[in-house]
């Protein structure tokens, strides 16, 4: 076959068709070939020679190939790498080929499936202790939904949010993959367009019903439409990448937006919660925290920290398991080690639902459920057992049948691959044990033979030996090989190498075939125990999952335990009330890499209650602020995902939203300046906030003018304080602020405590009391290395400014007399109200245009009106 050959190339661009935006892996034999762009592209990534091959349209083909066995390898870094591949095989052998068209036939090829990042199923692709999502999103009337699916376990979440709502859904979900309807201008831009059709809600329906053969969703909870259009976009994308075979999908789950706490991007990114800013686990709560011994527990402790939750119930019944294995270390420690021995059964249920599981899958199955079992029967002599263990425990045992069934099926330790066979034990089947036997037999007959061909020939250097090409053959050195050359010698010639001549026998082509016989039969007996198994764990797919995650459930609470266990973290009390008691509090990640320095963390204390809900906090750069204000957020982020805290003691007031404007999250990427992002985020803030929320704020005006930021700063304190209301912590450089605490009623001030001793600044980390007392700017100038000529020159410029300030009562001189807040704001809303009611109740897509316009001039009428 020449790339010349039309035929070859036509199919190649038929595939390709299929698959535009796909690399198209062209199987060739032994090899995936990839050509023209794709082979430019896919040499680039993996760094592999491009040739060429043939030429087409008068010029030369360039190609690329990677030889199958090891694509799994080359296709987990063209994916990282952001492609898409689509896997084109052989679909029948060269001989059926010849059959069908001629001995110039073409072997068929189809696209089998496609590999893209939000679809992975194989262990090699996936990070063990990373979910891997794939998301749909859409709009139907207004509304969005979200449908989300770890296709390694089957988990599924449908939500519903507002279109403003949208970025903080998908940044808790973090999809490495996401679908939108195809022409939709909100979209994404790196979502992945599909068919408008398969979003609509009774498409949705109809093929969630036929994923889980119901004839009613009823019974899994209460879907939207916008859920279900998004649930159908999802489950018709996966349906088109699997060529129909869909992979394992359990039964959706509800997300109620209410039921967690509410993190925007900025949010999310500004606390490091799973990855740190400059991006993985390292550095991050995440990574501060994790001490789970499963990837399965890993995942879901990630999943937690995503999604704090707000009910106190919820929140106390996951505190509760923890604290039951804080409080008693050697359980915890028996509990932690045979965790490590479970394996990630519900990703290796997810290979098998979706038809790539192997033997040693199945065997990850039996050793997880056997393993939960014994799980189970240690946790259920307890007499103490919190609520949330007496949920779990029923899902750790229950698949006794199973378990046996499948340990009198498999070898101990099943191999990934099945085509040898092998992996069925023993005793399971009385017919393959006999075929076994058979070439057991076969093959003692075979040396059997070799002894005696030597005595009879005389050839001491006679062997028989096997490869892959003739099966068994004699073989005898060259020099020997005239005797059973004879024509009535018994054996006939085969094959004539450098130094040796090879032949055959009657005896040993008889015994050769038994082998073979006997071992096509037993491959054959093992591939259809393998099937009958394979759909035994797949028809228990569901209670497999739930087992699955109790023991991900489990892990998380031990990795709680053991974490606080190790640093003398606290069971958090959470309460109703808007208040925020820490004591001690500390920040995990700070705390962690200060100690890798031999350095020790200056715990602090924070003490918000609904007269005393906004914090100012002065003092010198490097002082701590930031630090302080992150490390009461992550103790609110972990209490409420149900975590013990860094702190001696803490009572956290249940928060509905968490804020964090820490630090400079530089957005250039997004082509915003750093101020304009302040103010954007600061802005959704505003618009936000409720009394239940934490805001914490840093440095609010640092990216404008010393006027500009102090009016900001001191407009944005007031507006929170008297507005928003919520709890919030404040860290500003501009001492004006002070001034504040005399209107400001529920606002005191604080600051971070700083010496200078001989000269030089000393930094306390200490939180005090009270308004900072000057400024260390220079000093910290001079800590960090600017040359004393010019911290000399500033001093004297700094001097200088003083003075003048001094003269005319300085930058906040005359702020004492402005107005309050409060009494402002209400002011200007209150004029338009009759034309926010009247436009408020309009439903403007029942508008014909002539309706519309009438409807402009009736609102400027009410404008003109209102404004007497
Ligand atoms: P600021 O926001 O006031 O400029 P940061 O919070 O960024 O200061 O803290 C600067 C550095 O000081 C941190 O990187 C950390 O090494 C150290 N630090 C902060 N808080 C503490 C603390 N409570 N105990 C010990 N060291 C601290």
């Amino acid at each position: 076959m020449s790339a010349k050959t039309t035929p070859m190339m036509e199919q190649y661009h038929a595939l390709k068709a299929e698959a535009p935006d796909c690399l198209l892996f062209y199987r060739m034999g032994d090899f995936f070939e990839l050509f023209f762009d794709d082979a430019r592209t896919a040499a680039g990534v993996l760094d592999i020679a491009l040739t060429s091959r043939g030429e087409h349209g008068g010029e030369a083909v360039p190609m690329c190939g990677v030889p199958v066995h090891a694509a799994e390898g080359y296709l987990a870094r063209l994916i990282k790498a952001g492609c898409r591949v689509a896997i084109a095989e052989q679909v029948e052998t060269p001989e059926e080929a010849k059959k069908r068209g001629g001995s110039k036939a073409l072997v068929r090829r189809d696209i089998v499936r496609f590999v893209t990042a939000g679809t992975l199923t194989e262990e090699t692709l996936l990070e063990p202790r990373r979910a891997n999502v794939l998301a749909a999103l859409c709009e139907v009337r207004g509304e969005l939904g979200i449908a989300s699916v770890d296709i390694s376990t089957g988990r599924m979440e449908l939500e519903q949010c507002l279109p403003d709502e949208a970025e903080a859904a998908l940044a808790r979900l973090v999809p490495s993959e996401l679908v939108v309807p195809e022409g939709w201008d909100a979209a994404h831009q790196a979502a992945i367009p599909r068919p408008r059709s398969t979003f609509t809600s009774e498409e949705g329906e109809r093929r969630l019903k036929a994923v889980h053969g119901v004839a009613t969703l009823d019974g899994f909870g209460s879907f939207t439409r916008p859920m279900l259009a998004a649930a159908g976009g999802l489950v018709a994308y996966l349906d088109h990448v699997g060529r129909g075979t869909l992979p394992l999908l359990l039964p959706p789950e509800v997300r109620e937006v209410g039921a967690l706490m509410a993190m925007d991007a900025a949010t999310r990114a500004s606390l490091e919660i799973v990855e740190s800013q400059g991006g993985g686990r390292a550095g991050s709560l995440l990574g501060a925290i994790d001490r789970c011994m499963t990837g399965a527990g890993a995942r879901q402790l990630a999943a937690d920290l995503a999604a704090p939750l707000t009910d106190r119930a919820a929140i106390e019944a996951r505190l509760a398991l923890a604290a039951f294995f804080h409080a008693d270390p050697i359980l915890r420690s028996d509990l932690r080690a045979a965790m490590r021995a479970i394996p990630d059964i519900g990703r290796a249920l997810g290979r098998i639902v979706a038809g790539r599981g192997s033997p040693r899958d199945l065997g990850q199955v039996r050793d997880g459920l056997a393993e939960a079992r014994r799980l189970h029967d240690a946790l259920a002599a307890r007499t103490d057992r919190p609520p949330l263990l007496m949920e779990l425990l029923p899902r750790l045992a229950g698949h006794g049948a199973l378990v046996d069934w499948l340990a009198r099926a498999l070898v101990a330790a099943p191999p990934t691959e099945r085509q040898n066979g092998g992996y069925i034990a023993e005793g399971y089947d009385h017919a393959l044990d006999a075929l076994r036997q058979t070439s057991g037999s076969a093959r003692r007959a075979i040396a059997a033979l070799e002894t005696r061909y030597r005595d009879e020939t005389g050839v001491a250097a006679l062997k028989i030996r096997h490869n892959g090409v003739l099966g068994y053959f004699i073989e005898v050195p060259a020099r020997h090989a005239d005797a059973l050359m004879a024509n009535d010698s018994g054996f006939t010639h085969r094959q004539t190498m450098a130094g040796a001549v090879r032949f055959n026998s009657l005896g040993l082509h008889e015994e050769a075939s038994r082998i073979a016989e006997a071992g096509g039969h037993a491959l054959a007996a093992e591939e259809a125990h393998f099937e009958e198994l394979t759909a035994a764990v797949a028809a228990a797919r569901e209670p497999v999952a739930a087992t699955a995650d109790a023991l991900a459930r489990l892990d998380v609470a031990l990795s709680h335990a053991e974490r606080a266990a190790e640093g003398d973290w606290c069971r958090p009390a959470i309460v109703e009330e808007s208040c925020l008691d820490i004591r001690g509090g500390r920040h995990p990640v700070v705390e962690a890499a200060l100690a890798r320095g031999g350095e020790r963390f200056v715990a602090n204390d924070c003490t918000l209650a609904p007269d005393d809900r906004l914090w100012l906090i002065g003092g010198p750069n490097m002082g701590g602020k930031s630090t302080f204000l992150r490390q009461n957020a992550l103790i609110v982020l972990l209490a409420q995902a149900g975590g013990f805290v860094p702190a001696r003691s803490a009572t956290v007031g249940l928060v509905d939203r968490l804020f964090s404007r820490v630090g400079a999250s530089d957005n250039l990427a997004r082509g915003r300046s750093t101020f304009m992002v302040e103010m954007v985020e600061t802005a959704a803030i505003l618009a936000q906030a409720t009394p239940r929320s934490f805001v914490i704020l840093d440095e609010v005006g640092r990216g404008t003018s010393t006027y500009d930021g102090l009016a900001l700063a001191w407009a944005v304190v007031e507006a929170v304080h008297s507005a928003n209301r919520c709890r919030c912590l404040f860290a500003t450089h501009y001492h004006e602020l002070a001034h504040l605490a005399g209107t400001c009623e529920a606002l005191s001030l604080h600051h971070v405590r700083a010496r200078e001793w001989k000269g030089d600044l000393v930094l306390l980390h200490e939180l005090s009391e009270g308004p900072a007392d000057k400024s260390y700017g220079l000093a910290v100038a001079r800590l960090a290395g600017v040359p004393p000529a010019v911290v000399n020159r500033a001093k004297a410029v700094l001097n200088r400014l003083e003075e003048g300030r001094a003269e005319t009562g300085g930058l906040a001189a005359g702020l004492g007399e402005l107005p309050l807040f409060a009494a402002l704001q209400a002011a200007p809303e209150k004029r338009s109200d009759a034309v926010r009611e009247r436009l408020a109740t309009t439903d403007v897509d029942a508008l014909s245009p002539r309706e519309a316009l009438e409807l402009v001039y009736e609102l400027k009428r009410a404008a003109a009106s209102t404004e007497h």
